[in-house]
Order: structure tokens, then sequence, then C-alpha cells
């Protein structure tokens, strides 16, 4: 279970509402069980359920049970699609190891808003189910423009481009990181943005492969790219 709280033995940590319930209710673990905790920053720890209802309800830490694995310091770049799909490239990013999700507005990207907390929230149950300790980040929606002009060269992005055909020749060097994964709309990149994408030296493109993806089809094959090549 994620709870937003330092975790230390013997600490009592208050439950909400929906955590105790979640508890009680959906899992029907009664006071006295075991669990797992993780805060996302001070790796996982046990806890003994104190007190747990409908209301509300209490942990008691007892020993860390695992420390800290923070992911590769890999980002992913994507335009929001539909709803369920856009939850579902939260979920597989995190599951992927990603530390940051910051999801762009570009010309045909057709969510003009997202909920940002409905996402994070999406992470958060994505690494709870996977067994992680880490949590990424979900940012607010961002103008591709304005994030190419704010960004810092030190970190390169991978442009998955289904125009560009051919095998990768920069698989060797994603080790040379740190790295974000730029995934485009389901209309994909208008050739404004093709062209901007093309003049930033920090911007290497890239295939996966001779047919077109969907968007989360992409995003999971461009950040297994990653997970195959780093291996953590
Ligand atoms: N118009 C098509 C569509 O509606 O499905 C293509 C857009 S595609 C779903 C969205 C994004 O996935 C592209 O902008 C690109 O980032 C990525 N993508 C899809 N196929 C790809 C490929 N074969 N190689 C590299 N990137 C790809």
């Amino acid at each position: 279970l994620f709870i937003d709280h330092p975790l230390a033995s013997g600490q009592a940590v208050a439950l909400n509402a929906d955590q105790a319930h979640y508890l009680s209710g959906v899992m029907r673990l009664p006071a006295g069980s075991q669990i797992e905790v993780f805060n996302g920053r001070d790796g996982a720890w046990q806890a003994s359920i104190t007190a747990a209802s409908k209301r509300g309800g209490a942990l008691s830490i007892g020993e860390q049970t695992a420390m800290q694995q923070d992911p590769p310091d890999l980002w992913l770049l994507f335009a929001p699609i539909k709803k369920a799909r856009t939850d579902f490239i939260v979920e597989k990013a995190t599951e992927l190891g990603v530390a940051r999700i910051l999801p762009i507005q570009t010309e045909f990207t057709n969510a003009e808003r997202i909920r940002q907390d409905r996402l994070q929230a999406h992470a958060v149950e994505a690494a709870e189910q996977c067994g992680g300790t880490f949590v990424p980040d979900v940012a607010p929606l961002v103008p591709l423009s304005r994030l190419l002009d704010g960004w810092d060269p030190g970190r390169r992005i991978l442009w998955a481009d289904e125009a560009r055909v051919g095998p990768a020749d920069t698989l060797s060097d994603l080790r040379r990181g740190p790295w974000a994964v730029l995934i485009g709309p389901e209309g994909g990149f208008s050739e404004a943005e093709r062209l901007r994408l093309a003049g930033c030296d920090f911007v290497t493109p890239v295939s996966l492969g001779p047919r077109i993806l969907r968007a989360d089809t992409a995003a999971v094959a461009a950040l297994t790219l990653f997970q195959a090549h780093l291996g953590d």
C-alpha cells in the first residue's frame, strides 16, 4: 500500500477513509493483519493494521523489508490520447520503470486537457501492483514547443518516429543518458513539429519497426528498448 508519510520502525500512521476501506472492505484484512507499505522514497516496510473501518484506520510500522529502488533516470514524453489508453500508458510506463511522465500537447493531440491527479493516482496503483518502491511524478500538460524551448540538452530525447525506417543506429549509446522517450499522438506529429524536432541536436529519431504502432503500443515498445538495454 502507498502511504505518503515518513516511514520508521514503531511509527504509527493514520489511514484515510479510502485506504482503510481498501484494506478492510476490498482486501478484507482484519486488524492485526500484516501488509507491506511504501512511500516512494524510503523503500518498503512491513506494517500491521491496528485499526481499519469505513471511517479510517491506523498502521504500526515494523521493519524495513526492501531498500528504495529508484528506476533508471528515464522520462516519458507522450501526447495524451483517449482517456482509457492514456491511463494505460501511465500504468505501463510505471511498470517499465520511468522516473517522470510528461504529457505533451502537440498540434494533433486530441486531448485538450488531462486530469493530472487521476493520472498520478494511476501511477500509484501501478507501483502498488508491480511491487515497486518508486512512483513516477506525472507532470502537468505542456505544449511541445514550450517544452523544447526550455529543454536541458544534457538530457537526450529518443523520438519515436514512424517516418524513420531501418534499424536504429542509436541503441548502442542508450547507455549514454539520461534520456527521455517521445511518443506522438494518434494523428502523429505535424510537419512543423517534425522540422523543429529534426533541428534539435539533443533529439535522436528512432524507428520502432516497419509497422505503424498505436501510440500506447509505441510507448510500451520504446520503453521496453531501454528496459532490455539498461536491465534496470
Ligand atoms: N496516424 C497513425 C495512427 O493514427 O495510429 C500514426 C500515429 S502513431 C499511433 C503515434 C506515435 O507512435 C507516433 O507519433 C510515433 O511517436 C509512434 N510510432 C508509431 N509507430 C512507430 C514506428 N513504427 N516507429 C517509431 N515510432 C512509431
